[in-house]
């Protein structure tokens, strides 16, 4: 049984898989609190594996996001429904915050390390790093095996978690130092959260 946040079709916003048309499977609930979450990550339902595949099987994409939260702490859960997409032929993604270095068998893994939230960095090998920037020593995360690595600026609200409207000034600067750090450091791209742009999910 998998405690579920949501389960909706939209497109990628993020980092290398921008763009694509994708079903998220948001678990709930998260092992860490970063100031800067957005999410919600609230339980929802328990539904089991099988259940939620009948249930996305009305959408035409076969791309799935497994995200959370993070789903690293359903690990038995989501590792028998990574089983049970890959038997219908969905290519299976991870977003996870790195704090374990289980991969749930899936195909394509994202880490996304908060190091600064007081989340240890275990998982160091994958497809993409994606961090969010505050101004870390980037040289620290390059000491680590990825495909690719993105940069994505904070967004900042007028309150915490989320809350508030978006300060634009300082969401702005901190776009312009993000563009900065990837340009003096090229192995780092930009990502973008291109769903809050469009006003998707
Ligand atoms: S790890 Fe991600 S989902 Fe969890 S609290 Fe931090 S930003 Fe939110």
């Amino acid at each position: 049984m998998l405690r579920i946040s949501e389960i909706f079709y939209s497109l990628q916003g993020e980092g290398f898989h921008a763009g694509t048309p994708a079903i998220f499977i948001r678990g709930a609930g998260c092992n860490l609190a970063c100031d800067f979450c957005d999410t919600d990550f609230s339980l929802k339902e328990k539904l089991e594996p099988e259940e939620i595949v009948a249930r996305i099987a009305e959408h035409p994409a076969k791309f799935v996001v497994l995200t959370g939260g993070d789903p690293t702490i359903q690990a038995e859960g989501f590792r028998k429904l990574t089983e049970l997409l890959h038997a219908r032929g969905y290519f299976v993604t991870m977003e996870t915050n790195g704090t374990s270095e289980d991969t749930l068998g899936v195909d394509w893994v994202t880490v996304s390390p908060k190091l600064s939230q007081g989340g240890d960095w275990k998982l160091k090998t994958g497809n993409e790093l994606k961090l969010v920037f505050e101004g870390q020593d980037l040289t620290f995360f390059e000491v680590s095996n990825f495909s690719h690595y993105f940069l994505q600026p904070k967004e900042i609200r007028t309150g915490r978690f989320g809350k508030g409207e978006r300060d634009l000034a300082a969401t702005r600067a901190e776009w312009e130092r993000t563009i900065a750090a990837a340009m003096a450091r090229p192995r780092w791209k930009l990502s973008f959260q291109l769903h809050k742009e469009l006003g998707l999910r």
